[in-house]
This record gives structure tokens, sequence and C-alpha cells, in this order.
């Protein structure tokens, strides 16, 4: 069985949607994960936002667009008038839901609940239009298996149990579908996998029902060899490694959730990115297959903190970096980068949510220096024993860039730096030079060496 997953662009309007119908496959199982609709999520954030500083005037009216969005989407996207109202109907009422809940004043818990609908809404309109156009499909809810536990892990004890029974129960049935993003917690409230988790959605799916493959279809032909949003004329890449696409989703190649990848690393599952928009297109195959050696992409992650420790007596002595990462591993926040030297080390946080607690219990031991608003910049590939000088390209790319940390070696499959944000856009500019040329000879030596999946 496949596992498809549509992102926010490709069921963003009444003709999306309806092109995706074409893209399932025709002779055998799936199960379709939806995304919300583009926009749609970042408009119900700010509505629990607006109703949580009591704008509630405000919050209302963007309900009012938003449920008339989707009425006329509704219009757009079925044939028959039975469909048309049955669909204005489903709308009407979920953002009569919607206005109470927000009316009714909002917690943490009544935001994840609002936060919900997007992909709720997506997956009704969808299945009703299958079943407008005469497919047999079956919705199985992912609040009914989806599930993280109480440090935001899969529960996938749970999650297989949970939608295997669901399967079972539609026996007779080819397309099954469900809401990405969403699933309950530890405590069994509504909750979600984080912005972009519907990626993982598809990844948890495909881990527990041993699919034989995921796709993860978007807006863009596959994943680029550079970000798209900063650098002109990029070019997908046919093929990439796990390990890289990891690397790559996790240093902030936004077309892939950061988790993506492990769930189906771990079962050896083909992960394919296609272009809903060009389905003719290849896309990128992220697979276990040979994998010809370079430098692949660049990826920038923004929102970095660098703390920085200085410790003259103490630096290199037994116990200091247990000491030191024992304050992070209290405070539950996780470091990407790290730096030494003789009297001193720099590390990396994304999540700087404890950062004073942080500081505070370090600067106990030593000195401490924190740089806000820095980037991580990202060159993934193969650089087996750095035969090429691999290393010697980045660093010539970027001689006008002050950079501010390094770090190589902890793979064979990344170089990572760190730089103030303001030269993130120039960096990624430098870096193009010298992946533009090589993607087309790994794309050919793909083409000679036929992939064996
Ligand atoms: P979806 O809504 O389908 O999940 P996303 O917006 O989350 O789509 O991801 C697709 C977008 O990711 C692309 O439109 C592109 O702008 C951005 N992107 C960033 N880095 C890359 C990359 N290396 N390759 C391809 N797309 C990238
Ligand atoms: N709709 C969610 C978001 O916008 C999840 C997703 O699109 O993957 O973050
Ligand atoms: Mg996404």
């Amino acid at each position: 069985m496949k596992v498809l997953k549509f992102g926010g662009t490709s069921v963003g309007s009444a003709e999306r949607i309806g092109s995706i119908a074409n893209l399932l496959p025709a002779n055998e199982p799936c199960i379709v994960v939806l995304s919300a609709m583009a926009g749609t999520t970042n408009t119900l954030i700010e509505i629990t936002n607006k109703a949580k500083s009591d704008n509630m005037h405000e919050a209302m009216e963007m309900i009012r667009t938003l449920e008339n969005k989707y009425i006329a989407t509704v219009k757009k996207l079925y044939q028959s008038q039975t469909y048309q109202n049955r669909g204005e109907l489903f709308i009407n009422d979920t953002f009569l839901q919607i206005s109470r809940k927000v009316a009714g004043g909002l917690s943490e818990k009544g935001s994840r609940e609002i936060i919900a609908f997007g992909e709720m809404i997506s997956t009704a309109l969808f299945q009703m239009y299958l079943t407008e156009l005469g497919f047999k499909s079956a919705y199985i809810p992912a609040l009914n298996f989806m599930r993280i536990d109480k440090d935001k892990e899969p529960d996938y004890f749970y999650i297989e149990e949970n939608i295997n029974r669901s399967i079972q129960s539609s026996p007779f049935v080819q397309i099954y579908i469900t809401e990405g993003f969403i699933c309950r917690n530890a405590t069994g409230e509504i909750d979600n996998l984080g912005r972009g988790g519907s990626d993982y959605s598809a990844a948890i799916i495909g881990n527990v029902i041993n699919a034989n493959e995921v796709q993860i279809w978007t807006d863009i032909d596959g994943v680029h060899n550079n970000d798209p949003r900063y650098v002109e004329n990029t070019s997908p890449l046919r093929h990439l490694s796990y390990d890289e696409a990891a690397e790559l989703a996790y240093f902030g190649a936004k077309i892939l959730h950061p988790s993506t990848i492990q769930p189906c690393r771990v079962k050896e599952i083909p992960v394919l990115l296609k272009n809903t928009l060009q389905p003719q297109d290849n896309g990128t195959l992220i697979s276990v297959f040979r994998n010809p050696q370079g430098i692949k992409a660049i990826a920038a992650k923004d929102g970095i903190t660098t703390i920085n420790i200085q410790s003259s007596r103490m630096l290199l002595a037994y116990g200091f970096l247990n000491k030191v990462f024992e304050v992070f591993n209290q405070l539950q926040t996780a470091v990407d980068m790290i730096t030494t030297s003789e009297v001193a080390i720099s590390l990396t946080i994304d999540n700087a949510d404890k950062l004073d607690e942080i500081t505070k219990q370090i600067s106990k031991f030593s000195n401490v220096t924190v740089s806000k608003n820095q980037t991580i910049i990202c060159i993934v590939g193969d650089f087996e024993a750095d035969k090429n000088g691999y290393a010697a390209l980045v660093f010539d790319a970027l001689k006008e860039i002050p950079i501010k940390m390094i770090s190589y070696g902890g793979s064979s499959n990344n170089i990572s730096i760190s730089v103030d944000s303001q030269h993130k856009v120039k960096a990624l500019n430098l870096l193009q030079k010298i992946v533009a040329s090589r993607t087309a000879t790994l794309n050919s030596e793909l083409i000679a060496q036929p992939v064996n999946i």
C-alpha cells in the first residue's frame, strides 16, 4: 500500500482538490493524507491570537471571511446541487463550532482544537468529492489513531494498532483518507505534530502500515539543490540518501518537515517527492541505493541562538562538557552545533524558550555570552574521506562571509557553518556556484546507472 500526502497548495483551491483525484494509484490501495488548504492554518492561528488578546470582533470577522472562502470553494468543487448543498451545510456547521469555541474563550487546549479544523475541513471536502465522482473511499479520522506521548514522540504501538483497526473495518475500499498534522497527546487532548507536520504524519503512517512508498506531493518538482525562496535558478535533485535528506530537512529545507525521514529510513521505505502542478516531472527519490559522491544541496535554518561558554580553569578538564550538557539535558533543549577550543566552547540551539535559565545555570561555573539572530547554513552531500577537497570548495566560495562557527566531520553528509542572519542570502547565493554545475552531473550519473529499489 502507498501513502500519498498532499500539501497546502495541492489542496489550495477547488481546481487543485479536483486534480489530485487523478493522481491516486489505479491498481492498489492507498492512504491519502491531507494538509489544510494553503493559508488556513496561519489564519486559524491568527484567529486564536486575536481571541486570546481580547480582539474578539476581529477574530469573528476573520472567521466569517474564512467561511466565505470555503463556501466559494464548495460551490466550485462539486458538480451537483445536492453535493453543493451538502458541502455548504458541512462548512456552516463547522464554522458554527469554530465561532462558539472562540466566543467561549480560548485556553491553550482550545486553541489547538481550533487549529485542527484546517485539516479536518480539507479531508472532509475531499472525501465528499470522491463520493460525488463515484469512488469508494473510507475516512479514517487521524484523531482515532495518531498519538504522541509525553515527550511529544509518536506512540508507534498505539498508532499501529488503531490505524490497522480502522483500515480493517472498511475492508473493500481502495482509498483511505485521513488528516495530516493533527493528533492526540498523552492526555488525549487534540494536539499537532508542529508546523508542516503533515509530511511527518505521512511518514509515521507509512512506517506503521509498512507502506511500499510514501509520496509527498507539493508545489515544486522535488528537493532543489538550494533554497528557491532565496536563490534563483535552483534545480531539482533526482535522488538523495536518507541521511542527506534528513540533514536537509533538519537544517531548514522547508519542503520536508524535519522529522519526516526517520520513520521511513528505519523500514527502508522509499520517499518520493512530486509536484502536483507538474505530475509528469520525475521529482526526487529518497532511498537506500548507490549514491554518487559530492556536494548535493544547501539549506539554511534561521532563528538560531549561539551560546559561547568560556572557562580558563575547567575547559578540557574531566567532566566539564558533561556539566555543560547536563544543563541542556535538564532543561530539555537540543543542541545543534558545537565547536571547542582550549578556553571556550560555542554551541547553538534553535529553541530559546529556556535561554535565561540555561545562561543562569552555566554562569555558575563559566562566563557565558549569547548571540541571537544566527543562521546555520548546511552543505549536504556525501563527503566520504573528503577525497575531492569539498571543504576547500565551500570555504573558498564563502571567503567574503564572516563565518562564526564551523562543524565538519560529525557525519560524512554535512558541513555546517553559522553566520549572522543578515549574511544568509548572500552565503546561499555564493554557494549556489558550487552546486549548480554538480547537480546536472549527479542527475546524469543516476540515469547512467539505473536506480535499484
Ligand atoms: P506543502 O504545503 O506542500 O507542504 P511547503 O511550502 O511546506 O509545501 O514546502 C514546499 C516549499 O518548500 C517550496 O515551495 C519551496 O519554496 C520551499 N523549499 C525550501 N527549500 C527547498 C528545497 N531545497 N527544495 C525544494 N523546495 C524548497
Ligand atoms: N497545515 C499545517 C501547517 O500549515 C500542517 C502542514 O501543512 O503540513 O503547518
Ligand atoms: Mg510542508
